[in-house]
């Protein structure tokens, strides 16, 4: 068993969790019907500063060594996503995050690698954009001038260079 490994193990049976999945934001540029959260364009009051969301990341660390995914809502939308990304990489814990891909781009991918995140799930509604557009998902526009309907700019390039295993 490698470290890492043993690390979630030793937590898991010292009653940690295995993997905790963490809201950091409520904001998303997208409008879905099935938003569980129901996110938005405005961020959710008391929102956790990147002082806070470090504090909780130590609070995290004396449960074990969990798998910690950030999500949203949209997070990248935090500018310190990759802050609070890093912070968890260098305290041990194998950090992932959940987005919608709307905001991933080559530079973005790139940024994530080098704070540390091992996996970004990226969830797709269908690889089918004839069926994609029977699923109300659209563009919410957040300000002045939002994008359009358009086609998720999620690229293969982006994708294979966020998904790091
Ligand atoms: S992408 Fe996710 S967080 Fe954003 S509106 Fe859709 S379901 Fe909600």
């Amino acid at each position: 068993m490698n470290d890492k490994r043993a690390d979630v193990v030793n937590g898991i049976s010292r009653g940690g969790p295995r993997i905790i999945s963490w809201n950091i934001t409520l904001r998303c540029p997208l409008r879905c019907a099935h938003c569980y959260v129901d996110a938005g364009e405005l961020e959710a009051e008391g929102v956790l500063s990147t002082g806070e969301a470090c504090a909780v990341i130590d609070q995290i660390c004396e449960t074990g060594k969990p798998i910690v995914v950030l999500s949203g809502g949209e997070p990248l939308l935090r500018d310190d996503v990759f802050t609070i990304a890093r912070y968890g990489t260098d305290r041990g814990l194998r950090m992932a995050m959940g987005s919608s891909g709307y905001l991933l781009d080559k530079n973005t991918a790139v940024r994530l690698k080098d704070s540390g995140i091992r996996t970004v799930a990226i969830s797709l509604d269908s690889a089918d954009p004839v069926i994609a557009r029977f699923i109300p998902r659209h563009p919410r526009r957040m300000g002045k001038s939002g994008p359009g309907d358009q086609e998720l700019p999620v690229t293969r390039e982006s994708m294979s260079r966020s998904t790091c295993r």
